[in-house]
């Protein structure tokens, strides 16, 4: 299996060349060359497997130029009990015959990101120490996906982590989860500023070459291919858990629903429907940062400008634009990487193109897709109304989902809500919603008052950059 960008520039790579290279040279995506079939008989074996079975046979065919023995271990060292406290690793729960919700946010942030970046993280240590080379992660977050990276990298040999966040902007539990971190590999910069800042400040290190190369800069994003592969296996482990794990369960189609942001995990649920994962629909559900709804009912794609985004409550899908989308885009032209580049140049230059009425958009129906938006009124109507009806706690994410993918629901179709966060970590909107605080998972009752490992800093470029060399010299 051999990667290649979307905008059709450079030679096919493998994967292991790609993994620590975040964009193509061109400025695309990496896909695969070629796209995954699993067959029936490939199928009906898969129902039986555990989690580690399964996760093995499904990013195995993703992953051919690392040693089969060293990818298993890998995995049987990520999808562990421990890490994500249930044997399952993604829970399903039946809320009523034919609705459930499919737990992906048992892993340590408590966010779905955990199931790929933890084999992220194994991935870069393994491929550094065959390198004998090193990496210093630098990134800016204002919330979930800093805590992701820095619990998939700490304790992990040849890697630093970096991780800028705005001083004093985050929740007290996210600050918390990253802050108290004690790792000798993570360092936490509070920046004296707003979010923007801590981006600018990573793209401006990002454009110093001379800087990135002396001191083995890279970033983490959620653009890597070897993310999308991780997800796929709880589209496939979701299906089976729906429709049965025994070896001649009917293979019946099943619908799912998916709060997104950047487009990353419902994107991974398109490669497990393109490889015959019996998916009828996937829904779509954006909150007011409504990008891709729009895409999907109009054909234009519109990225906005940072001061268009709206702060939600459901932050973690507050976007501007939907950085996995070009590789779904790459396959709605047919996989022609200088139509693509044509595309991302317009929307370089307009800030949008539009694809209504083309034959590029006529294919949007065959591909499963449907969507909706959720606003925060919504959310809070489905909390209660989820909590009412089936005594189930969820947050505002997991919300967006649930209402977008109520709206499309149809008799005799299963659906499947992901839940992508737990509402631990979202408590003022919990208690907006039902007058009351979330429960805390065990081990994270008093998170607040661990000690806390952080340094704040101005939003000064030379006087980060001074700090972050400093460190890697050490
Ligand atoms: C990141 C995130 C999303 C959005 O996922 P995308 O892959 O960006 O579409 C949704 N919910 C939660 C809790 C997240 O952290």
């Amino acid at each position: 299996m051999r990667y290649v960008s979307t905008r059709g520039g450079g030679e096919p790579q493998r994967f292991t060349d790609t993994l620590l290279e975040g964009l193509a040279p061109d400025g695309g995506l990496f896909v695969p060359e070629s796209q995954e079939r699993v067959t029936e008989e490939e199928l009906a074996a898969m129902r039986t497997m555990n989690y580690r079975d399964l996760a093995f046979a499904l990013v195995s065919r993703f992953m051919d130029d690392l040693p089969g023995a060293d990818l298993r271990a890998l995995i049987d060292r990520t999808y562990t009990a421990e890490v994500f406290r249930d044997k399952d690793i993604t829970p399903l729960r039946t809320l009523e015959p034919g609705l459930h919700l499919l737990g992906l946010a048992n892993g340590p942030t408590l966010a779905f990101k955990d199931l790929a970046m933890q084999l992220l993280g194994g991935l870069f240590e393994y491929v550094l120490a065959k390198r004998g080379d090193a990496l210093n992660i630098l990134g800016a977050t204002s919330g979930d996906t800093g805590s992701a990276a820095e619990y998939a990298m700490r304790g992990r040999r040849g890697i630093r982590v970096f991780m800028l966040s705005p001083h004093q902007r985050m929740s007290p539990f996210q600050t918390a989860q990253m802050f108290s971190l004690t790792d000798p590999n993570i360092f936490n910069i509070a920046v004296r500023g707003v979010f923007d800042d801590c981006q600018d400040i990573v793209k401006a290190v990002s454009g110093d070459p001379h800087f990135k190369s002396a001191y083995r800069i890279g970033t983490i994003n959620s653009i890597n291919w070897a993310r999308v592969a991780a997800q796929v296996v709880y589209y496939f482990r979701g299906y089976f858990a729906a429709t049965g794990f025994a070896k001649d369960a009917n293979s019946k189609s099943v619908d799912f629903a998916v709060p997104s942001g950047n487009f990353g995990n419902i994107f991974a649920g398109y490669v497990a429907r393109r490889m015959g994962l019996p998916i009828r629909r996937l829904i779509v559900a954006t909150n007011e940062n409504n990008v891709l709804d729009e895409f999907f009912r109009t054909g234009r794609y519109r990225a906005r400008k940072s001061s268009e985004v709206v702060e939600t409550s459901s932050p973690s899908m507050d976007i501007s634009k939907a950085s996995n989308f070009e590789r779904y885009v790459y396959d709605l032209v047919g996989r022609d990487g200088n139509k693509v580049a044509d595309l991302w140049d317009r929307l370089e230059a307009q800030g949008m193109f539009d694809l209504a009425g083309t034959e590029y958009f006529s294919r949007v129906p065959e591909s499963g897709f449907v969507s909706g938006t959720s606003t925060h009124r919504d959310r809070l109507d489905t909390i209660r109304r989820v909590w009412r009806e089936y005594g189930v706690m969820i947050d505002t994410h997991t919300a967006d989902g649930v209402k977008v993918g109520l709206d499309y629901r149809s008799a005799g179709v299963p659906l499947l809500c992901l839940e992508t966060a737990l509402p631990a970590k979202f408590d003022a909107a919990i208690r907006e919603a039902l007058g009351r605080d979330p429960e805390r998972p065990a081990g994270y009752e008093n998170i607040e008052t661990l000690p806390q490992c952080f340094v704040v800093m101005d939003a000064d470029l030379q006087a980060i950059k001074a700090y972050i060399a400093e460190r890697c010299r050490a």
